[in-house]
């Protein structure tokens, strides 16, 4: 193929894959979506990125930029065909410890960030429980959270800036250190459009100063609702603790079976809580949340303050979703966000549907956020489960955007949700979407057919349109 040549006079042969095992492992990211990629390409810079970009428009081929692959919406799968760029060969960091901030390369890994800022005594914020995997393009382009972001924001409070690529080639520079920057924010644009309006090749990100001490908390429940309700409760108490996450009864034997981190496998629900601050404190604000968590009938609070009783804890969190490879095959894990005074009433929702298709949930979430992450645990080489699975998820959905929740709390829209975009967004709110979609990239070769579904504009322009082939789900 005469682009593949192109891309190899480019890059060198060894940044260019195209045999089909090659092709294969690239054409899918962590959800259930596969595509069929013509290559794979890794660039080194802004430049080659733009070269890329400029070859691939004059074949007509879309670029689908990709991170590390941890997306669970299909952003980073290639389901139109086209070329899949890696960034994780763009991974420099710059750390600027007088200004709190770093340039980095989209590909670098999150949490090698930290570790590099940490002799500064700093810290990149966003830490999705996928951190030590996922990259800053794929946080910046699906605006991750994690659970430190219930008090300091998700990415988007984190990014000051970023040079990117768009579709014509050129090279762009938005944001900066300076604050308040005159004229749109265009930064705020780019974060969390998922790769579709322009490729990041540097990200300027604000780093945090590491807090003087610390308390994690391990509280655990007889009920889920005790569980919940503690939650609601904290927040009502004027508290927004560095974060509040809970694990179901399911999740924690799951994660004990595999890691041993010390969870009460009898408990109906846990929740984890996080506080930082002066020693001052931390140690008033931890007992807050432990005197709430027995008024909501808490059996046991464990506060941490050694770090690694803290560490072992977070393990056990983070490690949840990989503790899931004991019970099946796969796994098809929701992201839909409700108002936290709902938490109760939504979760017994989500139990009800998963028994009504007999499928296996385990539930491990952003309980602070009110950032539910029902997770389906079963083997899609079973046509009648994965149809339950995708039935039940759709009404998953549903049921958090009937209580006024959204679709999506952090892992983005991507072809996953695209479709329900309908159900949250008048006519007029995509039309206006697509627009900014056109002025970027109007033949649609970044990133196309996510996000925004088909017919968006309310008049057809008679644009590109690039469509997901039938069958791509697993
Ligand atoms: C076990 C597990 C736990 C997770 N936990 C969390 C969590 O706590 N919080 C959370 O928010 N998410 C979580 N996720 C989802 C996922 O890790 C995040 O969305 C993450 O930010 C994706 O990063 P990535 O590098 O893997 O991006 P990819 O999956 O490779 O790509 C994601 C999107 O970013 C685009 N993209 C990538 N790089 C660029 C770039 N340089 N320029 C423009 N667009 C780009 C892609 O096209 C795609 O649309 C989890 C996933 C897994 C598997």
């Amino acid at each position: 193929m005469a682009a593949i040549a192109e891309l190899r006079d480019l890059l060198g042969s060894d940044r260019v894959l195209d045999d089909p095992l090659e092709r294969r492992l690239y054409s899918k990211d962590a959800s259930l979506m596969r595509g069929d990629p013509v290559c794979v390409v890794f660039p080194g810079d802004a430049e080659q990125v733009s070269a890329i970009v400029r070859i691939a428009a004059r074949h007509g081929l879309p670029v689908i930029p990709r991170g590390a692959g941890t997306g669970l919406t299909a952003g980073a799968s290639p389901m139109t065909g086209g070329i899949v760029m890696s960034m994780t060969g763009m991974n420099t960091i710059e750390i600027d410890p007088d200004n709190q901030a770093a340039w980095v390369g989209p590909g670098v890994i999150n949490l090698d960030l930290s570790k590099q800022a940490r002799p500064y005594g700093l810290h990149f914020a966003p830490d999705p429980s996928s951190q030590s995997a996922c990259t800053i393009g794929g946080n910046l382009a699906n605006n991750s959270g994690g659970p430190h972001c219930l008090a300091e924001g998700s990415t988007t409070s984190h990014v000051l800036g970023l040079e990117f690529v768009t579709a014509d080639g050129q090279i762009h520079e938005v944001g900066g250190l300076a604050p308040d920057q005159p004229g749109l924010d265009l930064r705020a644009l780019l974060v969390g459009s998922e790769g579709t309006l322009g490729i990041a090749t540097r990200i300027l990100v604000r780093l945090l100063p590491i807090a003087d001490d610390v308390r994690t908390l391990l509280l655990d429940f007889p009920s889920v609702e005790d569980a919940a309700r503690t939650v609601s409760d904290v927040i009502a108490a004027g508290m927004v603790p560095a974060a509040l996450e809970m694990m179901d009864q399911r999740m924690v034997m799951a994660v004990e079976n595999w890691l041993g981190a010390g969870l009460p496998t009898d408990a109906a629900a846990v929740l984890l809580a996080e506080v930082v601050g002066s020693t001052a404190t931390v140690e008033s604000e931890a007992s807050i949340i432990a005197e709430i968590g027995r008024s909501n009938h808490a059996r046991n609070v464990v506060i941490a303050v050694e770090s690694e009783d803290r560490e072992l804890l977070w393990k056990g969190r983070k490690s949840a979703f990989g503790a899931i490879a004991q019970l099946a095959p796969d796994y098809y894990l929701h992201d839909t966000v409700v108002p936290r005074t709902r938490l109760v009433e939504t979760m017994a929702g989500v139990y009800e549907i998963a028994d009504r298709h007999d499928l296996t949930m385990l539930n491990v979430f952003h309980a602070g956020d009110g950032n539910l992450h029902p997770l389906i645990a079963f083997d899609s080489s079973d046509e009648d489960v994965a149809r339950r699975v995708k039935l039940a998820g759709e009404e998953i959905v549903d049921l958090c955007l009937s209580v006024g929740g959204a679709l999506s709390g952090e892992h983005g829209v991507g072809v996953e949700k695209r479709d329900l975009m309908p159900s949250s967004f008048s006519a007029l709110d995509l039309d206006a979407q697509a627009r900014i979609k056109d002025v970027f990239d109007p033949d649609h070769l970044l990133n196309p057919a996510k996000v925004l579904p088909q017919g968006s504009r309310c008049f057809d322009f008679g644009g590109v349109r690039r469509e997901v082939p039938e069958g791509a789900w697993v």
